[in-house]
């Protein structure tokens, strides 16, 4: 069963121990992952013995490091179903969306969907986009009925999350990418919360951009990546300027790279962007199939708990993919998180950064449970037991 085949995995991840050598029910994972040790060593490695700087370096150890960050941004395309080409490395999905919403040179009406997280909302605001909001169904999906009345020629891009941050809910990235092309839109896919639990192709899902962060797919802070047509990224104007993104620089005409250099002005974050590749081979190796039937399962038997206390609020549907959010009565989503803390199991507590959402649920937080690779049922056990003692506390 892949519950006890994943539960071996957990071996492979150093921080899930407390600081007195605990099990750490670490029930976080949507707002990071936590790293096993292969991309601890790769990074150990890449910032070590092998580290010189990229693209500049006529020594062999530069010439080699710079292989390694290219062979980096082809692990990172494959991972997705991308071309190497297309693979746009930045500080993670929130500089990613906002690269897009600046450079992309056909700015006029983007539809977003109640559900989106702040960063693929401000951005596109700050960029002078009009923004129009896609409603959700019932049950907390990006409702694709309405967006299809609701798109028109004016419409140039649809930027909806893949997998929901706070309720798990999956779009139906096929349909949203065939209604955004049916008025000449393109398609975004905020897939941070997708990559670590869904197998991705951005061929079959048919989308024009892909942002994703590897944080939440079990790599380093500081690098996500922005997945772009070829066609499309060359029709975009550079948004940051500097070292590395120029062909010529004179004082009265500067000339650009091709992308997706042309995107990555100055040194980059070569190590992070290394240890982004790790990450990748680590979850491939387990395949994204088995991480995904293991957090189902996670998911069921969460929601199941949590349905058999009638003094708490169950959001998004059944099949939310790897997210379980909720509420008490009469208990503030931070109390549950702080009292939890103490029996060494970690959720998070907030707007989850998805403040139109919130107001949409009629809440101003909810308590959140998200699950990884290495999470257990033991896991799930200490959250449980964990709520029964906050009912108890709160009377
Ligand atoms: N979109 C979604 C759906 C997310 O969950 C997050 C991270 N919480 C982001 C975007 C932003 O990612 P990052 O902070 O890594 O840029």
């Amino acid at each position: 069963m892949t519950l006890t085949a994943t539960k071996s995995h957990r071996a492979d991840f150093p921080g899930l121990v407390t600081a007195d050598g605990a099990d750490w029910h670490y029930l976080d994972s949507a707002a990071t992952a936590q790293k096993p040790q292969a991309v601890i060593d790769a990074v150990t490695r890449a910032l070590g013995v092998d580290y010189a700087t990229v693209h500049r370096g006529v020594y062999a150890r530069s010439a080699e490091m710079t292989l390694a960050y290219e062979s980096a941004r082809r692990r990172v395309a494959a991972f997705i179903g991308g071309a190497e080409d297309e693979i746009v490395f930045a500080r993670g999905a929130t500089e990613a969306i906002n690269l897009l919403a600046y450079s992309y040179p056909d700015k006029g009406r983007v539809l977003l969907s109640q559900l989106e997280h702040h960063s693929n909302i401000v951005p596109w605001q700050l960029a002078g986009w009009q923004v129009d909001v896609c409603p959700l169904t019932e049950d907390g999906r990006i409702d694709l009925d309405a967006a299809e009345k609701m798109l028109t020629p004016e419409h140039t891009m649809v930027a909806f999350a893949h997998v929901s941050n706070v309720l798990g809910s999956v779009v139906d990235g096929q349909r949203a990418a065939e209604l955004a092309h049916s008025v000449g839109a393109k398609l975004l896919l905020d897939g941070c919360q997708a990559v670590p639990r869904l197998a991705v192709d951005v061929a079959a899902l048919a989308c024009d951009f892909y942002a994703f962060s590897s944080h939440k797919l079990y790599g380093p802070t500081g690098v996500g990546a922005l997945w772009g047509r070829a066609k499309l990224l060359d029709r975009m104007a550079p948004w940051q300027g500097g070292g590395a993104m120029i062909e010529k620089v004179t004082f009265a005409e500067t000339t650009y790279a091709p992308a997706p250099q042309r995107f990555e002005a100055g040194t980059p974050a070569i190590v992070e962007a290394i240890g982004f590749a790790a990450a990748c081979d680590y979850v491939d190796a387990i395949g994204l199939d088995t991480i995904h039937m293991h957090e189902d399962a996670l998911v069921a038997q969460t929601r199941e708990a949590l349905r058999g206390m009638n003094d708490v609020a169950l959001f998004g549907p059944e099949d939310s993919a790897g997210i379980v959010s909720f509420v008490m009565d009469g208990v503030h989503p931070h109390d549950l998180g702080t009292i939890l803390d103490e029996e060494n199991v970690a959720i998070r507590a907030g707007h989850h950064c998805a403040q139109p959402l919130m107001e949409h649920l009629g809440v101003s937080a909810t308590a959140r449970a998200s699950f990884g690779i290495y999470s257990t049922e033991e896991d799930v056990a200490a959250l449980i037991r964990g709520i029964e003692r906050t009912k108890r506390i709160f009377g």
